[in-house]
């Protein structure tokens, strides 16, 4: 296959807060100005954002807001910004704004199907109630032109009853296009074996499952996220090369990760895109898709991951493995299959 035929056009690991084009940031940060935003903020979160120097700006009345939340080069520094992001987006009407900017930055890249996680314990502590979160994602699951399947990140560091509780409350009231649930957060703080009762639940409701694991943390965290949580994806894995039996596993069962290469060099899970695991595992055979994850907060885009894996020495039969996997993998597969081919538009 001639590398100009991949176009890249669905992924299936792309956080909604992390895909916020800058100028819809800037929007928020006007109609927000950082004193007001934060003021609420609890104090752990302020001694939090006051650790990393790159946030300062927003912190400081008299310093220039927003400088530099993309300023960051470890995993914690990166959750600051992230978290940090998260106090601007504080009403319905923003929360709608943001899937409406993300969506047409989507469209406009040649994305035509994608798994959006979306952290909603984030929104519902800024405020925004969760009728209205879930009416906002019915709605832009709806859009001719783009297909958006939304899983929700139940947040390990809000701990496993405020996950359960959630869970439940979104199994009683779903929002259309919801297709799978993740724990996104501090992995290596909130390993993910005490959530078993909500994957049980959800998985039992017919929803997709998949977790952060083998990212932030080492091999053990993966086990524990297919022993105990049983998923059917992995996201990231990538530092399931430190144990052979592990990347075997992986490969005997055909469990997919959900790879995102520019994002482990920016959190400093790899010193450099060189030295990243990918192409270890996949000589070793094991399934994985290309994602962005954060793709504003990393500076990259779909096609940008796969220049990323071809410059690692990926072959253009295994980049095209990635694109089928995606289809292989997804948690509609309908909506990723009869309208759209992850190739290209049908
Ligand atoms: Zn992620």
């Amino acid at each position: 296959m001639e590398p100009a035929t991949l176009r890249p056009a669905a992924e299936l690991h792309v956080h909604l807060r992390g895909a916020m084009p800058p100028a819809y940031f800037a929007q928020l940060l006007e109609r927000h100005p950082p004193a007001r935003a934060l003021a609420q903020a609890p104090e752990r979160h302020l001694a939090f954002f006051r650790r990393w120097p790159h946030l300062a700006g927003f912190l400081a009345p008299d310093a220039p807001a927003g400088a530099d939340l993309f300023g960051f080069s470890t995993f914690p520094g990166f959750l600051a910004s992230y978290l940090l992001s998260g106090y601007f987006v504080r009403t319905p009407a923003d929360f709608r704004g943001l899937l409406d900017a993300v969506a047409t930055d989507f469209v406009a890249q040649g994305l035509r199907y994608a798994e959006v996680t979306v952290s909603v314990p984030e929104y519902l502590m800024q405020g925004i109630p969760l009728e209205a979160v879930c009416e906002a994602l019915s709605e832009a699951s709806r859009r001719p032109d783009i297909r958006l399947r939304w899983i929700v990140d139940l947040v390990r560091n809000f701990g496993h009853d405020a996950a359960l509780d959630l869970l439940r409350r979104l199994l009683a009231r779903p929002p259309a296009g919801w297709v799978g649930v993740t724990l996104g957060g501090s992995e290596a703080e909130f390993p993910p074996g005490p959530f078993r009762e909500s994957f049980e639940l959800a998985r039992a409701h017919g929803l997709g499952l998949t977790v952060h694991a083998g990212e932030a943390a080492g091999p053990e965290s993966v086990w524990e996220a297919l022993r105990e949580l049983r998923v059917d994806r992995i996201g990231h894995g990538v530092r399931a090369v430190e144990d052979p039996r592990l990347v075997e596993h992986l490969a005997e069962r055909g469990i997919p990760l959900e790879v995102c290469l520019t994002g482990n060099v920016k959190t400093g899970v790899f010193p450099s895109l060189a030295a990243h695991s990918l192409p270890q595992l996949d000589a070793a055979g094991v399934a994985f898709t290309l994602n962005t994850d954060d793709p504003t907060f990393f500076a990259t885009t779909l096609a940008g991951e796969f220049e990323a894996a071809r410059s690692l020495g990926i072959s253009e039969q295994a980049l095209g493995d990635a694109l089928a996997n995606v289809e292989r993998f997804a948690f509609d597969r309908d909506a990723c299959r009869i309208r759209f081919s992850p190739l290209r538009l049908c």
